[in-house]
């Protein structure tokens, strides 16, 4: 099988949030870490058959980047909206 390596792209606050369901395993740090708790679940599965996550929850993204960094996966992608 062939790994889909396509986003799911939401626009939220500041930032286009780029997540990879690919690489995503659902371990939650995202969530953890970001300052302004935007980060929730959501419906959508990840290769192991666990929620991935989206942006929306809390208050709008700032576009910190912290998500992107922490993932131990690379499967965050933030883009500053202009
Ligand atoms: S995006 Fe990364 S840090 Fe967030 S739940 Fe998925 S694997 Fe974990
Ligand atoms: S870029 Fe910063 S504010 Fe936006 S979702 Fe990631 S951690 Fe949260």
């Amino acid at each position: 099988m062939v790994a889909n390596f396509e986003a799911i792209i939401t626009e939220n606050g500041k930032g286009i949030f780029h997540l990879f369901p690919a690489l995503c395993k659902g371990c939650g740090l995202c969530i953890e870490k970001c300052p302004v708790d935007t980060i929730g679940w959501s419906r959508q599965l990840g290769f192991l058959g666990t929620p991935v996550v989206e942006p929306g929850h809390g208050k709008p993204c700032i576009a910190c980047k912290k998500c992107e960094l922490i993932c131990p996966d690379c499967a965050i992608l933030i883009e500053r909206r202009k």
